[in-house]
């Protein structure tokens, strides 16, 4: 039996905008739909929440706390750094992103807060941190997730394993 409303174990197809402070920071527009399995985290927390129930067909905007969508800004994640450990051919100002390689060999994204003098302060929260973010959506399709989906606990959107 296949469910007509968006609930746990279902592979949801969704088109979505999204927007911070009006701009849109990401859209699935001109592209192909989001899909992703319902139930199993595979989206920020406060959207799969308003996700459930709907229908396919469906649209809705959906305004997500940043406490249910990537977090507070943590005060922890400033660091400093001297100017001399930087490559010299990096420019060093605000805004500038830049991937680090954490204690276990991890990426670590990172972008520059400030520079004053010789130090460089770097901010290693989500670039979306501390948002409020406003979600158009819309779901363009459902199914039922494979068994083997439900094992790996996300949608296969032909380019996963
Ligand atoms: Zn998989």
């Amino acid at each position: 039996m296949t469910a007509t409303k968006v609930t746990d174990g279902q592979v949801v197809s969704m088109q979505y905008t999204l927007r911070v402070d009006g701009k849109v920071v990401d859209s699935s527009e001109g592209g192909d739909p989001l899909e992703y399995l319902h139930g199993a985290a595979n989206i920020i927390p406060g959207l799969e929440r308003e996700m459930e129930g709907m229908a396919v067909g469906e649209s809705k905007t959906v305004v997500v706390s940043a406490a249910d969508g990537y977090g507070e800004v943590n005060e922890e994640a400033f660091i400093e750094a001297p100017v001399s450990e930087f490559p010299e051919d990096m420019p060093l100002k605000p805004g500038v992103e830049m991937e680090l390689t954490g204690p276990e060999g991890e990426p670590m994204y990172a972008r520059i807060e400030s520079v004053e003098g010789d130090v460089v302060t770097l901010n290693m929260n989500h670039p979306l941190a501390g948002a409020e973010l406003h979600f158009d959506v819309k779901v363009v399709g459902m199914r039922d997730a494979t068994e083997e989906e439900m094992d790996h606990g996300h949608a296969h959107g032909g380019h996963e394993h």
